[in-house]
């Protein structure tokens, strides 16, 4: 359960209600997590390609694998979205810098961060155009508690990121835009953030 007392003070108000929807709502129940059971490949490596796709089929910079993920990857960081350059970079899991550019598998945990980052991309586009510096989370605060439980994220998890986050010194509006960006990656399925990435990042016509 959020302590929110000891949040209090830390938070802006719309975070503070932001948290109190989400506690309002009840516990959050973990469902078995699909994630974990899920063999990539098929379907769901398509799924991941597609979106892959979709994020460059809009002019977003992609990087897999940069040489920048050496350092990233030493600060637990596997995937970096950049709203003011509209760059997207993944690091994945079990790339050897050392050993250059080899192939390497997808790991869930790859696709996981390549959702999520894709999530920030319709994010940026959501307010102005991509690469703008300007984004905005999807969801109002109510309606993003309810997302967010739904997701079937746990309290835990939902508190280590804010926690995480506030250690960062990360706005309260961020804080619940990387929530959001979780969740999403949790819960949407790649396809349909795809379509997300299409709808929201195509340049719109005169
Ligand atoms: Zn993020």
């Amino acid at each position: 359960m959020y302590n929110v007392e000891v949040l209090n003070g830390w938070m802006d108000p719309s975070m503070n209600k932001f948290l109190i929807a989400l506690i309002t709502l009840g516990t959050i129940v973990s469902p078995a997590n699909a994630n974990n059971t899920e063999k990539i490949s098929g379907d769901l490596y398509t799924q991941h390609q597609t979106l892959w796709n979709a994020i460059k089929s809009v002019g977003v910079k992609t990087y897999l694998n940069p040489p920048g993920c050496e350092v990233l990857k030493t600060k637990d960081v596997a995937g970096m979205y950049f709203p003011n350059e509209g760059k997207l970079i993944i690091c994945q899991d079990n790339y050897d810098h050392k050993k250059g550019r080899v192939r390497v598998n997808w790991t869930a945990n790859d696709l996981d961060t390549l959702r999520h980052e894709a999530h920030h991309l319709v994010q940026d586009c959501a307010i102005g155009k991509f690469g703008d510096g300007y984004t905005s989370k999807l969801f109002k605060d109510e309606a993003l508690a309810n997302f967010i439980k739904k997701s079937g994220m746990n309290t835990s998890e939902v508190n280590d990121i804010v926690e995480e986050y506030i250690r960062m010194k990360y706005e309260p509006e961020h804080i619940m835009m990387e929530l959001e960006a979780y969740a999403a990656a949790r819960a949407v399925t790649p396809n349909l953030i795809a379509q997300k990435v299409i709808e929201f990042c195509s340049p719109k016509s005169p």
